[in-house]
């Protein structure tokens, strides 16, 4: 649970938010918030706890189109803006801030107020949950973030292959650095089931992101195969875990969803 620690003399707490889990990766399109989301429906809609997903993904949100967000936000009490909620998740993304398509090219500090106003500028109500969509890679921001949230715990999501793992290993790093314990490693697009003999092809290389977490002392906490209907859930806004909440993808997220 988070402390009430205090640093440049602002609480890092958030009202009415026990715990803050990071989703985070190395590298960009590996399927960082295609997981987050999932897992954000999972333990709403599974586990049965009150979730918030925040997109921190500033420069190229997608919480928005996967979840099926529409309109801008409205302001209650005190200037905080209201959370739009959608599959039982109260979600937070610039994409719903700004104009689609628009491009954002904020220096850094800009972007940190941007999601201070995300954060403590939002009445969230009270969460079990916050799960944040970290922006890939591991810079300045990741850090900041990292550091004003105060991460209960943050999963790395990897592909199996070598250069999806070398920055998995960097991610991995830069928690330890800030003092985040990493609750596991997640591989993504582990194998690809051919839909006509059901044979697995491993497009991606096998095992490497439980390799890597062995190597590295982390707990390995799932695989989730490259599946079209992951993708187009992601599209359509409706993630497999709501459109398909029984089949064997939906478990597997569920599964990690659990071991949060
Ligand atoms: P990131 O957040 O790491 O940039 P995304 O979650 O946006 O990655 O995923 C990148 C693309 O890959 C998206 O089009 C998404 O729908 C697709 N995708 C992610 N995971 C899977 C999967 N397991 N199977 C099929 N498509 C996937």
């Amino acid at each position: 649970a988070q402390s009430g620690k205090v640093v440049n003399g602002q609480s890092l707490k958030i009202p009415g938010v026990t715990d803050i889990f990071a989703v985070a990766s190395g590298k960009g399109g590996v399927g960082k918030s295609t997981t987050a989301v999932n897992l954000a429906v999972s333990l709403a809609n599974k586990c049965r706890l009150k979730v918030g997903l925040l997109d921190a993904d500033v420069y190229g949100p997608s919480i928005p189109t996967m979840m099926k967000l529409h309109g801008k936000p409205e302001v209650g009490v005190a200037k905080k803006m209201i959370p739009i909620e959608n599959h039982g998740v109260k979600c937070m993304s610039m994409g719903s801030l700004v104009e689609k398509d628009a491009p954002i090219v904020w220096r850094g500090p800009m972007v940190m107020k941007a999601l201070e106003q995300m954060t403590r500028g939002v009445d969230w109500g009270n969460l079990d949950i916050l799960v944040v969509d970290m922006p890939p890679g591991t810079g300045d921001a990741q850090i900041s973030i990292s550091q004003r949230l105060q991460l209960s715990g943050a999963l790395i999501v990897s592909t199996p292959q070598d250069v999806a793992l070398m920055d998995a290993r960097r991610g991995i790093k830069m928690f330890s650095k800030v003092e985040v314990p990493i609750l596991g490693v997640i591989e993504n697009m582990s194998y690809f089931r051919c839909p006509h003999c059901s044979e697995p092809s491993f497009i991606f290389g096998k095992g490497g992101a439980r390799r890597t977490a062995e190597e590295m002392g982390m707990a390995f906490i799932g695989e989730i195969p490259l599946e079209g209907e992951i993708r187009s859930g992601s599209d359509e806004g409706v993630p497999i875990v709501v459109s398909k909440p029984d089949c064997a993808v939906s478990i597997a997220y569920t599964d990690v969803a659990q071991k949060v």
